[in-house]
């Protein structure tokens, strides 16, 4: 059986093709990008509309499958900006009913999850879900993703782009503002003490992101040490609350994914928790840790597994879909 997944939830348009024993045939990436770095919704939604067919016909090519080998198709419902997922599911919807499958909406989140546990065979993570738009620390207890921790205001992909942007780092076609704090980074020195948010179980990143812009302003520090400074405290962070996670759920896997987890800082903390709790770490490469078509094809195989599709009166997207509001029966194999 094969599934194809559209991915639109944010810059990225991706379609993947993938069969129900997890081989990935195809998973084609289009990134929109803008002049100024950030994301004009209704802009990037021009951008899916105007790639759509062309990523579909490569997936189709790459994948070496013709659409009538085509069994289910796949969309993210959400979470996510509303004019991109809408153009998503648009051409979801149109491909479900000429090919006359069943259509599947699939959490973007859930599909983060899935794709890094199908490529590092693991069974049931804790898992650190850092992104452009999303931060969330979760693991799987009594049929749902249960979030240990979140942010409460911006996500550490979104901080880390606007840093980037408000310090005028120079940017280079094809890197990541992420990419280019890591590597000012990597060559400071000095740390600097910025705000430290943690409340519970909780992340909040914007005090960080204000001092971190203030501090630059004022110029008495090397943008290096002040890039190294704000990654370290921006990722311990983010490693205090996975290993609490962790302490408490006694799991033995430790995923990263999401575009953040390319950041080699930041795994390497990520490594040391994982480490010192006799866990396994298990990281996702970039291809499958951006957003892609093919977590959200793999994640519609699991799901039509067990019976779950999606109506075409029921596909509407949802922007504001949580991760522990998804059944995931398939999770301990039920289907
Ligand atoms: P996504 O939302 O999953 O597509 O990921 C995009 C986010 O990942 C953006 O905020 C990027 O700046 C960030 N990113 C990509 N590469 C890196 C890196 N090496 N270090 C930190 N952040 C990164
Ligand atoms: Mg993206």
């Amino acid at each position: 059986m094969y599934s194809l997944g559209i991915e639109s939830t944010a810059d990225d348009f991706s379609v993947g093709i993938v069969s129900s024993d997890g081989e990935v045939l195809a998973n084609i990436i289009d990134a929109y990008k803008s002049e100024s770095g950030g994301i004009h919704p209704r802009e990037a939604a021009r951008h899916h509309a105007d790639v759509a067919g062309k990523v579909i016909q490569r997936a189709f090519i790459e994948a070496g499958v013709t659409p009538k080998d085509i069994d289910i198709i796949a969309f993210s419902q959400g979470p996510g900006l509303g004019p991109c997922l809408r153009t998503g599911a648009t051409a979801a919807r149109a491909l479900a009913s000429y090919l006359n499958v069943p259509l599947v909406g699939v959490n973007h989140c859930v599909a983060h999850i899935e794709i890094g546990k199908l490529i590092n065979r693991a069974e049931d993570p804790v898992t650190l879900y850092v992104s452009g738009g999303n931060t969330i620390v979760s693991a799987f207890e009594a049929g749902r993703y249960r979030i240990f921790g979140e942010t409460l205001d911006i996500a550490v992909g979104n901080c880390l782009d606007v840093f980037a942007r408000e310090a005028g780092l120079k940017m280079e076609e094809g890197k990541p503002p992420g990419r280019i704090v890591e590597e000012y980074a990597s060559r400071g020195e000095r740390y600097i003490s910025l705000p430290y948010l943690v409340k519970g179980m909780d992340l909040s990143f914007s005090g960080l992101l204000t001092a971190a812009i203030n501090l630059l302003r004022e110029g008495r520090y090397k943008l290096e040490d002040v890039c190294f400074s704000f990654q370290e405290v921006a990722f311990s962070m983010l490693a205090e609350v996975t290993e609490r996670a962790l302490a408490h759920t006694e799991k033995t896997e430790v995923l990263l994914t999401g575009g953040v987890a390319a950041n080699k800082r930041l795994q390497e903390m990520i490594r040391l928790i994982a480490e010192e709790h006799n866990a396994r770490f298990c990281k996702v490469p970039k291809e499958y840790a951006l957003d892609n078509g093919a977590m959200i094809a793999w994640t519609g195989i699991l799901s039509y597994k067990c019976n779950i599709t999606t109506p075409i009166s029921k596909s509407y997207v949802k922007l504001k879909w949580r991760l522990d509001e998804v059944d995931v029966p398939w999770v301990e194999g039920e289907c």
